[in-house]
């Protein structure tokens, strides 16, 4: 049975596809920020390279070496550039960029030991379209793009795939806050009519992007970019 760690398995889109992948049959711990009482479940910050190895330590120990990564943990922002703080913008890309590092390096150990590996790392539609006010956001989740694109030509020969699902509009408390904050330009349900499926895009919708990715069958397919948004980007 193969073990998968998820980043940010503690909400939203990550608690998801933590769920699916034990569904499909995976052993499955998730890394997160704040503590949870769900099983294998770790706290730990993806931006510190100490707590990660920790985290991972466990997770070894618990369920054997870890060849399945999602990254999920995430963190938006909305500022205006000329208000944008260089603290602001540097925890925006140590989140959503430095954590994809982190992490990636920390289980690749395990995958190159088993001469096979899974890597999805969820970015964003705005890294596509762009975004007004997350300047932030975008340059770290393009750079994620960048990161997966570079690093499937580098680990493609020792068989591990790494992939991006950039997700739009999904229905889960970061899209909440924002629209509670009135960043989105209009309510969710104001988006529904500008969404060419005609709904919000729900995490299970990236959880079965990630699932299919993951899986063994999904072998050729390395260096996508696979945008799950319901066709608001194309
Ligand atoms: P979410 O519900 O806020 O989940 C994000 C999770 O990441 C939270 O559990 C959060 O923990 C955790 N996290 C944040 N900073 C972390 C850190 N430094 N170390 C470890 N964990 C950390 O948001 P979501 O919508 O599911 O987002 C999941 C991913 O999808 C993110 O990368 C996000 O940027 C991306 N995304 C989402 C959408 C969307 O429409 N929802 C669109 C594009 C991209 P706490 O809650 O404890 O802070």
């Amino acid at each position: 049975m193969k073990t998968a760690l998820v980043t940010g398995g503690g909400s939203g889109i990550g608690q998801a596809v933590a769920h699916r992948l034990g569904a499909d049959g995976y052993h499955v711990a998730t890394l997160d920020l704040h503590p949870s009482d769900a099983p294998f479940a770790h706290t730990a910050d993806v931006t510190d390279r100490a707590q990660v190895d920790e985290a991972l330590a466990a997770v070894r120990e618990a369920l054997g070496p870890v060849t399945v990564l999602v990254n999920a943990a995430g963190l938006d922002g909305f500022a205006r550039f000329t208000d944008l703080t260089f603290e602001t913008w540097q925890r925006v890309l140590d989140v959503n960029l430095n954590g994809v590092f982190h992490c990636v390096q920390a289980v690749l150990p395990d995958m190159l030991e088993a001469g096979w590996g899974r890597i999805v790392n969820i970015s964003s539609s705005s890294a596509h379209s762009g975004q007004p006010f997350m300047t932030h956001y975008v340059a770290a989740k393009s750079a994620v793009n960048g990161l997966t694109k570079a690093l499937a030509l580098e680990l493609g020969p020792r068989g591990i795939t790494v992939n991006a699902v950039p997700p739009g509009f999904i229905d889960t408390p970061m899209l909440r806050r924002a629209e509670a904050r009135e960043r989105l330009g209009g309510t969710v349900e104001d988006h529904i009519g500008r969404t060419p499926v005609r709904r919000v895009g729900r995490p299970e919708d990236i959880a079965a992007a990630c699932a299919f990715l993951v899986s063994d069958e999904a072998g050729y397919i390395t260096g996508q970019i696979l945008g799950v948004n319901g066709g608001r980007n194309t």
